[in-house]
């Protein structure tokens, strides 16, 4: 089989999976969907299709088994008329606010991504920026992982960055969903008037989240000088029933406790506390400042939430860089990435499919791989998905 045509089977294969996915899926879309805006990437092109509008769920599921999507959105923004083409002419009405927390961009993550060009016809691998294969003259493609331990963190901000939401600023309808490749989206739909913020206010909310330099700065030194001077003096330790910033400090002290007493007093139980265990927790809050000050700094995207007309992707689309399922985390203490959880497919499908580049040692999900240009593996969705759309693999039969 030539290698076109194979190519050709491949995007068969996929375009009629995501078609058959799309057919029952059970996309989480907000209650006006007709005021929002659709854009999409079609399945087998590289542009977008902007300013589509739906009156309902089931007009849109039409549309989308048709017309494939690799990717699909809908505008955080509600429009009077969200299919107009001229942005200004869209009558904007107020817009959700949204956060991205993408594991590449995790602090202690940004090591452990594995980054690199290459080519897919020959398995070329570029040692430096060059965007051409010196052999094929072909455009190089970037693969990018990060493990699941990375994802996973993402996953404990997010559990924090819900925490604020719900008890610095109060908001309480909210989806949190898995991105489908490496990080999570939350998708906070505000109430009015609150949802006619601007990219100004909304920036204020980032800066909150993520800390300034100066919130950095000024946390640490209020808790690190004091350290030098009478301790526990010239300072309220901070707890739990503090608002805003000093409840997040107090949160992320309890974590680094175990006494009964400390805690109790942390979390607001009793007002009183012991001089020497007042003193220990000084002392913890003191030595522990810089990972307190670092645990307490989200890592959003401040574009995205920024953005008074940002595209979210839908929740329970499919996400086109890995053939995965953006899936909707209804219980937010539940989350789980695994490979069920991901798959489009039925698990009992196998997936044949040929490596065309080295890799480095890569544990996609829960599974450890170590493949090299010409092997040929059989997989479950889950992961012969991951390395076809990340562009490592082709496809070769399905049993
Ligand atoms: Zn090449």
């Amino acid at each position: 089989m030539s290698q076109r045509r194979g190519k050709e089977k491949e995007l068969d294969f996929f375009k009629e999976k995501f078609k058959e996915y799309y057919r029952n899926a059970s996309l989480e879309l907000p209650q006006d969907i007709s005021l929002r805006e659709i854009a999409l990437q079609p399945f087998d092109a590289d542009y977008y299709v902007r300013h589509l509008s739906f009156d309902s769920p089931t007009q849109l599921i039409s549309y989308i088994t048709v017309n494939i999507p690799r990717h699909l959105y809908y505008s955080s923004a509600k429009y009077s008329f969200p299919g107009n083409n001229n942005m200004s002419e869209k009558g904007w009405i107020g817009s959700d606010l949204v956060f991205d927390i993408d594991a590449n961009e995790i602090p202690e993550c940004k090591n452990n991504v594995i980054e690199f060009r290459f080519c897919p016809s020959c398995g070329y691998i570029a040692k430096s920026d060059e965007k051409e294969c010196p052999y094929c003259h072909l455009e190089l493609k970037k693969f990018e992982h990060v493990d699941k331990t990375c994802i996973e963190k993402a996953y404990s901000y997010l559990i924090s960055l819900i925490d604020i939401i719900e008890n610095d600023f109060g908001f309480t309808n909210y989806k949190a969903s898995f991105s489908g490749n490496r990080g999570f989206h939350l998708i906070v739909e505000l109430p009015q008037p609150f949802d006619k913020i601007d990219s100004e206010t909304r920036r204020e909310i980032v800066s909150y989240i993520t800390l300034s330099d100066f919130d950095k700065k000024y946390i640490r030194n209020m808790y690190v000088h004091y350290k030098e001077k009478e301790k526990g003096q010239g300072y309220l330790v901070p707890r739990i029933v503090d608002g805003g910033l000093r409840r997040r400090i107090a949160l992320s002290l309890l974590k680094r406790v175990s006494d009964p007493d400390v805690k109790s007093f942390l979390m607001g139980y009793t007002e009183k506390i012991e001089y020497v265990k007042m003193l220990q927790l000084v002392e913890v809050l003191s030595n522990q400042i810089d990972d307190i000050v670092n645990e307490l700094s989200i890592p959003i995207d401040s574009k995205v939430t920024i953005d008074t007309t940002h595209l979210v992707r839908i929740p329970n689309s499919i996400n086109g860089k890995t053939g995965w399922k953006a899936f909707i985390i209804k219980d937010i203490a539940e989350f789980e990435l695994n490979a069920h959880n991901v798959s489009i497919s039925n698990v009992n499908e196998l997936l044949k499919i040929r490596i065309v580049v080295d890799l480095p040692s890569i544990k996609i999900i829960d599974r450890e791989f170590n493949l090299k240009r010409g092997d040929i593996i059989v997989a479950e969705y889950a992961y012969a998905s991951y390395l076809i759309f990340k562009g490592v693999a082709n496809l070769i039969s399905v049993r």
